[in-house]
């Protein structure tokens, strides 16, 4: 089969690799209908976290069974699945309390590589979660972001208790940052303050749900949405890129009692010790728990109550891979589609 492979930063290519195969009874094998670029996918091509070897990318997918492992019951062959980005048994003491990502047994779907024709799907009754039926081909784009970005804006939004009367700010905008504007509008947040210096993401932000927008940075930023609440800074903080200067934007946006979720993967993020100490804020973040959240984003797109798919600016062949990572690298755009 045809898969994108990382050799290094730069460095993407599209070749043969070995067609993957049922290897545990709880395994399930998909036929990828569509993948794409992550964020997430950037750090290593830029070289912040390089591969000592060629690797398999993509952890993002939306797929049809082709055939299921003996011990699985929820999915069956010909069921179009989404799952998350780790695979998860969804029975452990973690799973039940809501942390899918951080299963007892989780497997990293990066390692597997959906950014392929065919994909392994461990742990397939605790990670895959079926679509009621065969999905309209425009809801594909939406079930995809259902299994990374969604979730993660979704998972965010809720670690900062966006909800009636609040305002939450929203450090980020790229599709990750979007949706969790996208989310706190859901979860019914009074107020959503995106925080973005490029219009055309300024507007689909305004489309998911915000109600202002802030183009400063830093310092500056922060000053900005504390003017914005009275002097006391938001309810609840989304942090969705990563560096030291977004999570300190994130938790000096945030006012005393207040809450961030920080979803963006933490670089060299160290944060002072002594500062942390007054700003008196809950600190929650890391790999989103998807799995836990998905049969209810599945049911939104389904109705068609959202839209999240729009984060997606464009789509390409599987065998452009390579340009699609360029276009995000560069910023010509938010969100890539990648059509096996
Ligand atoms: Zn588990």
């Amino acid at each position: 089969m045809r898969g994108a492979v990382l050799y290094a930063p730069g460095d993407v290519r599209v070749e043969e690799r070995a067609d993957p195969a049922i290897e545990e009874p709880s395994d399930a094998l998909i036929r990828v209908v569509a993948a794409c670029v992550c964020g997430s996918d950037l750090w290593p091509y830029r070289g912040v976290s390089a591969p000592s070897r060629p690797v398999p990318m993509g952890h993002e997918y939306v797929g049809v069974v082709e055939e299921t492992g003996a011990g699985v019951s929820t999915v069956g062959v010909g069921d179009t699945v989404v799952g998350s980005f780790f695979a998860s048994d969804n029975t452990c003491e973690i799973c039940r309390a809501g942390f899918q990502a951080r299963c007892v047994n989780a497997v990293p779907m990066g390692s597997l590589g959906a950014q392929a024709q065919y994909l392994r799907v461990p742990l397939a009754d605790g990670t895959l979660v079926a679509t009621p039926g065969h999905p309209d081909d425009d809801l594909v784009p939406s079930l995809l972001a259902a299994s990374d970005v969604l979730g993660t804006g979704w998972f965010a939004a809720v670690a900062a208790q966006a909800g009636p009367g609040r305002t939450i700010a929203v450090v980020g905008d790229g599709a990750v940052g979007l949706l969790g504007v996208l989310a706190a509008k859901q979860l019914g947040a009074e107020r959503i303050v995106a925080m973005s210096r490029h219009a055309p993401r300024q507007a689909l932000a305004l489309e998911f749900g915000a109600t202002d927008i802030v183009t400063e940075r830093g310092d500056d930023g922060v000053a900005r949405v504390k003017e914005l609440t009275g002097g006391l800074g938001a309810h609840g903080v989304i942090e969705a890129v990563g560096t030291q200067e977004s999570m300190m934007q994130a938790i000096r946006s945030t006012r005393p009692g207040g809450h961030v979720g920080f979803v963006g993967v933490s670089h060299g993020v160290e944060l002072p010790g002594r500062e942390l100490f007054f700003a008196q804020v809950h600190l929650l973040g890391g790999p989103a728990p998807v799995r836990r959240f998905l049969p209810e984003l599945i049911d939104l797109i389904w109705s068609r109550r959202i839209d999240p798919g729009r984060v997606f600016d464009r789509t390409l062949p599987l065998d452009d891979a390579a340009e699609a990572y360029a276009a995000m690298d560069e910023r010509r755009a938010v969100k890539v589609l990648l059509r096996p």
